[in-house]
């Protein structure tokens, strides 16, 4: 049935906004940072060099970067938008207002050039906008360089520092990072607590802080021999002070680290020579379901494999930290007090997101139902299998909440901006469930076996 599958992917091309045969192009980033952290008072500064390559076929004058952290501040857009909603958003847990001097988060640009030639350049709170000294032509790259310092602010929402569960540092979104240019043009959205979107590239990142802390990245380790704490058999050569660390990861749109002085780091062999990395805190009460969940998430791994397309890294890494779960680039950072079940579902679906994620890479503030429905009902029916739950109709609790969703009068269309739902509650269900509910109700039209190959051929072509 070649026709039906075509059919179905000139379907699903609409909901991308690009035909197939159309021609494909994205931006290109390598960063190079060097960067220092203090555990004391939690802020840290660097040094990026950048080099931008425009694929685009437009000549730009201007580029955005992201700097998230600004969004933890009293006042900030983040802080009213949380406010304001019509529904209370109980992922935020801190009031943004009430954070003092040293709690809160910034992140501060200096020193930016172009080609060695100062830049001007504009921050209104999470972007900052630049003015190029020389426009870059369609085709061409540039090396953008400059200096940072940040401070990382209390956990409140996916990066931060002192976790519930007492994970010094969750560092997610924490670098001055170049925003995506795409067919849209410039998406330089103001973070506001929702989702991410980035430009591909390579990532060369050196980590220097207290010897004490042990570091879980994106990326592969490449002086496994001088830091120890299991990446080599040795001991680590660090004696008094600080440890410096590096990473190199390639083809990614994001790179995520923590660290914790008293992380456990387990490795694992996963399917197809990808080796797991598990982090978690040497604490008694977790100990026996992080080595439980080692296993299982090869075997989603391997489901995935089969399902959508394999996973082309040779490394994913589950640590624990942030709130909740969320998806990185080669790695996840997830709470971890949880009964094993749910350890398991969470790390089913952070894992299910490199996928849809970091692979096909959806951009979630347009189309956040693409990967946060795709990425629930592929790992829902992981779930379902590793865990031999057998349930004959596993996604039915997505098809239950956008019941609840439709007959609520507050759902909105599916293309909304996610960070300007009315209500917390509208956005959660569309991403989620009624993302899921779309895949469940294109399976029920074609059949399983159609669905299973439309994913596939999505993921090999797109
Ligand atoms: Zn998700």
């Amino acid at each position: 049935m070649k026709n039906l599958t075509s059919l179905l992917c000139g379907l699903l091309a609409l909901f991308f906004n690009v035909s197939f045969g159309q021609t494909y192009w994205q931006q290109a980033v390598k960063y190079k940072m060097n960067v220092e952290m203090d555990v004391e008072t939690f802020q840290y500064s660097g040094d990026q060099e950048l080099v931008y390559t425009n694929n685009s076929p437009d000549v730009l004058k201007r580029v955005f970067y992201h700097l998230y952290f600004n969004a933890f501040q009293p006042g900030s857009e983040m802080a009213v938008r949380v406010k304001t909603g019509k529904d209370k958003n109980t992922r935020f847990k801190i009031e943004i207002d009430s954070l003092k001097t040293d709690e809160k988060g910034f992140l501060l640009v200096s020193n930016l050039k172009q080609d060695g030639v100062f830049l001007k350049s504009k921050m209104s709170e999470t972007i900052l906008e630049v003015d190029l000294a020389n426009p870059l032509l369609p085709g061409e790259s540039t090396v953008l360089t400059l200096n940072f310092n940040g401070q990382v602010p209390l956990l409140i929402r996916r990066s931060g520092r002192n976790s519930k569960e007492g994970v010094a540092l969750s560092m997610a979104q924490w670098y001055p990072k170049m925003a995506e240019y795409d067919y849209d043009g410039w998406n330089a959205e103001p973070y506001l607590g929702r989702e991410f979107h980035g430009v591909w590239g390579d990532f060369d990142v050196t980590l220097k802080l207290d010897k004490k802390y042990v570091v879980a990245a994106s990326g592969y380790i490449q002086n496994p021999k001088k830091v120890g704490h299991g990446y080599s058999d040795k001991k680590g050569k660090a004696k008094k002070g600080k440890l410096t660390w590096h990473f190199v990861a390639p083809n990614v749109h994001d790179f995520t680290w923590s660290a914790d002085p008293d992380y456990i780091h387990d490795i694992y062999a996963g399917p197809n020579n990808v080796v797991l990395h598990f982090f978690y805190k040497n604490n008694p009460k977790i100990i026996d379901g992080w080595k439980r969940l080692q296993p299982k998430t090869a075997e989603l791994m391997s489901f995935y494999n089969q399902a959508v397309g394999e996973y082309p890294y040779n490394q994913y890494t589950v640590a624990q930290g942030g709130d909740g779960g969320m998806e990185y680039a080669m790695m996840t950072l997830i709470t971890g007090e949880r009964t094993f079940g749910s350890l398991v579902g969470v790390t089913a679906h952070e894992l299910a997101h490199s996928w849809f994620q970091h692979i096909l890479a959806t951009n979630e503030m347009k189309h956040e139902w693409m990967d946060e429905g795709f990425t629930t009902y592929i790992s829902t029916m992981a779930v379902d299998k590793i865990l031999e739950k057998q349930k004959t109709f596993p996604i039915e609790s997505s098809y239950r909440g956008y019941l609840y969703l439709a007959q609520s009068g507050l759902e909105q269309p599916q293309q909304t901006n996610a960070n300007r739902y009315e209500h917390n509650m509208a956005y959660e269900i569309t991403a989620y469930n009624k993302g899921a509910v779309f895949l469940g109700q294109l399976g029920y039209i074609i059949g399983a076996d159609k669905l299973t190959t439309t994913l596939k051929e999505y993921y090999n072509e797109f």
